[in-house]
């Protein structure tokens, strides 16, 4: 009897430190983020048991997509509200990986509407010093620069995704049927560009293929925290062929997001076995 008790108490105990904590770690979502209603609603509505729930203003939406647990993070237009949901969805979700996703404006002559541009790296465009002493900055007299995590001013600007992140995402980008698919730099501000001189300056002078409000935000928030991290976009205006915004664009979005989030759920999958 006295045996049975002790052989009780280590199962329990073993449950209760070992394995429970294993299925918590298992079970870590994915959260996956938009900034409006066109570039969130599909795959909230692709969730089986959606729990829905708001954090401050800020709405996150969890489920399950076809066995993998992900969130839904609605982060809202803008550069502060991406930084302040991607804080709130880290620290009340623990997710194993962020992607921020939705639509954009192409920078690069090649692109049109519903072109898909895989962010291997972005940068904030409105950081930037001028030339002392020029009456009206024109874009060629400013230099762009960013803080690192140790506070540290410097001219190394852009930040890079998660590598296997980046090589999952290219591989389905092969079954991207919508457009073209490219991998570059994101650059993202509080900005609407409609200046071609500009486009053109951050196109040709900072390999910018396309412009929106969010991604670089998001991706210093999960750098300082150290969890993997890819901006998805797919182009919903041009400037340079006077296509203007199409809302289609943010559901093209999800679709493709959802292939990457399947296939880099497997992978991860895969490399536990
Ligand atoms: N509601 C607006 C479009 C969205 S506003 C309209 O009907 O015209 C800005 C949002 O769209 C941001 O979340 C941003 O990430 C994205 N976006 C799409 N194209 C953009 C562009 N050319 N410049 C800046 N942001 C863009």
């Amino acid at each position: 009897m006295k045996h049975l008790t002790r052989r009780y108490f280590a199962f329990v105990f073993i449950f209760l430190f070992v394995i429970l904590p294993m299925r918590v770690q298992a079970s870590a979502p994915i959260i996956i983020q938009g900034a409006m209603a066109c570039e969130t609603e599909s795959m909230i509505a692709a969730l089986t048991n959606p729990r829905d729930e708001r954090i401050g203003p800020w709405r996150f939406v969890s489920g399950d997509y076809q066995g993998v647990p992900v969130v839904v993070s609605v982060t809202r237009i803008g550069m502060s509200n991406a930084a302040a949901s991607t804080v709130l969805g880290i620290e009340h979700f623990k997710p194993i990986a962020v992607i921020n996703q939705g639509t954009c404006g192409g920078h690069d002559p090649s692109l049109h509407t519903f072109d898909l541009v895989i962010g291997a790296d972005s940068f904030d465009y409105s950081a930037w010093v001028s030339q002392p002493q020029v009456h009206t900055a024109s874009a060629e007299d400013i230099r762009f620069f960013a803080y690192n995590e140790n506070d540290e001013l410097h001219y190394d600007i852009k930040l890079h995704a998660d590598e296997k992140l980046l090589k999952i995402a290219k591989e389905q980008a092969k079954y991207y049927t919508r457009g073209k698919a490219v991998a570059g730099t994101i650059a993202t501000a509080n900005s609407w560009n409609r200046t071609p001189g500009r486009i053109h300056f951050l196109n040709t002078e900072y390999g910018s293929l396309c412009e929106e409000m969010e991604t670089h935000s998001s991706a210093q928030i999960c750098k300082m925290y150290g969890i993997p991290f890819i901006g998805l976009r797919v182009l919903s205006n041009t400037e340079l062929h006077s296509e203007s915004f199409n809302p289609e664009a943010g559901v093209i979005s999800q679709e493709f997001t959802l292939m990457v989030v399947k296939a880099y759920y497997a992978s991860l999958q895969e490399s536990q076995n």
